[in-house]
């Protein structure tokens, strides 16, 4: 299977003669081109993407505590909602409520 920048190198000289590309284009299209084992850090090459993709996870997953389950909704009964609008007080409710995942996902580990 080719890949698309397999394609690109093989086309991209013909469709510049019938088509206008705008300097970024050709510049983004030949950063993906010339792309080897370092990165060309062009925002369509697939190869670099994938690279990007995989550090993201692999950084996403080592920082995640080891839970099963990684959606947690809170709610708050009407009658607390106007305290919880006052941007301190949220953020006491929320660092208190990541705290006690974090024992919870300690003490399960
Ligand atoms: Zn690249």
């Amino acid at each position: 299977m080719r890949s698309v920048r397999q394609i690109l190198k093989e086309n991209w000289p013909q469709y510049l003669k019938r088509h206008a590309a705008t300097y970024h284009q050709k510049r983004e299209i030949q950063k993906m081109v010339d792309c080897s084992k370092n990165s060309c850090n062009s925002r369509i090459c697939s190869s670099c993407g994938k690279r990007y993709a995989d550090t993201w996870s692999q950084n996403l997953k080592d920082n995640l505590h080891p839970a099963p389950c990684r959606h947690v909704v809170l709610t708050a009964p009407s009658l607390l909602r106007p305290i919880l609008r006052d941007w301190n007080n949220l953020n006491i409710l929320l660092q208190s409520s990541r705290d006690f995942f974090r024992i919870c996902s300690q003490i399960n580990s």
